[in-house]
């Protein structure tokens, strides 16, 4: 944790934070910070500042606090993720959160296994907890917004046209003909498979929505790593 993160409700009065469970026991246990020690704070949602330790016990701290730093910008980039198996979803989103991931949209494609969209870890409170970890982890405080498509054709035909406007399209597939682009650093919607990979009528659906698809060399890499390799080779 890089990052203190609270809300509102942890703040029994303006500047004051008081907090039990996890946060307080990472400050303590990791952190080893004792009353009059600094550490860095943010409000979710708002700015991040420098918090002081005023008083600790057995059951809870409580840090004064002052904002003065807007959080890191975020990328410009929309993220079409097919959903990965849940173990692998809960590192993704933590992953994506600190990258600075605008947004993640977890779509189906055919070989999505049918059984991962009734994950517990797609509840909004299990999603929010592993974006959280992603966010003290890289000093920032928006959440990405996520959205869940789980039907893939009226996704790309409906919806899609409204989320690709002004913005370079990608479709990450290992056998495209062209090499991704380096340093785009500019708005971008990019779409990465399942462990299966799409298959053919899912990259026609989007090459046809206006996506190039690219490759990132002959080694195939496993989802979780792949988004790494390709938010890293898109925005430096
Ligand atoms: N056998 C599958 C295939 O050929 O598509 C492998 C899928 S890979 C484990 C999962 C996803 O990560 C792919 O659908 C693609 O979006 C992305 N990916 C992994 N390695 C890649 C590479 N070398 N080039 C482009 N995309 C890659």
């Amino acid at each position: 944790m890089n990052l203190l993160l609270f809300t509102p409700e942890d703040c029994p009065e303006p500047g004051i934070i008081r907090l039990d469970g996890r946060r307080f026991r990472h400050v303590v246990e990791v952190h080893r910070a004792g009353v009059g020690e600094s550490l860095r704070v943010g409000e979710l949602g708002g700015f991040t500042g420098t918090g002081t330790v005023s008083a600790l016990s057995t059951d809870g701290i409580e840090i004064r606090y002052a904002l003065d730093q807007p959080p890191p910008a975020k990328l410009p980039l929309t993220l079409l993720l097919s959903l990965p198996r849940p173990k692998m979803l809960k590192r993704i989103l933590q992953s994506v959160a600190a990258l600075g991931v605008e947004r993640l949209v977890l779509m189906n494609s055919y070989r999505v296994e049918k059984s991962f969209w009734a994950s517990p870890w797609l509840e909004p409170a299990a999603m929010r907890a592993e974006l959280l970890l992603g966010l003290e982890q890289a000093r920032d405080t928006v959440l990405p917004d996520v959205q869940l498509e789980p039907l893939f054709k009226p996704f790309v035909e409906d919806r899609l046209p409204v989320l690709c406007a002004e913005r370079r399209l990608l479709v990450a597939h290992p056998v495209a003909a062209h090499a991704c682009p380096v340093a785009l650093n500019g708005p971008a919607v990019l779409a990465i498979g399942p462990e299966g990979g799409f298959i053919p009528y899912e990259v026609d659906k989007l090459v046809a929505a206006g996506f190039d698809a690219v490759h990132l060399g002959p080694r195939i890499l496993r989802v979780e790593t792949a988004v790494t390799a390709l938010v890293a080779r898109l925005f430096t």
